[in-house]
């Protein structure tokens, strides 16, 4: 499973990367996702539902 930020959507809040760092990281003022592990999908699936900018797009 991936985990992408659209940046244009992004606001930087840095919920994701707080709630889900070993999936989310910030760079500048856009967080950036990457490659999910099976052990944090739940994890990144729940940050994606939280964003407030609906700026997570999660794919298997
Ligand atoms: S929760 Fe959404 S808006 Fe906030 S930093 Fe993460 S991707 Fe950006």
């Amino acid at each position: 499973m991936k985990a992408v930020v659209d940046p244009d959507l992004c606001t930087g809040c840095e919920l994701c990367a707080d709630a889900c760092p070993q999936v989310f990281h910030m760079e500048g003022d856009v967080a950036v996702g990457g490659d999910v592990k099976a052990e944090d999908e739940d994890a990144a699936r729940l940050a994606a539902e939280d964003c407030p900018s609906s700026a997570i797009e999660v794919t298997e």
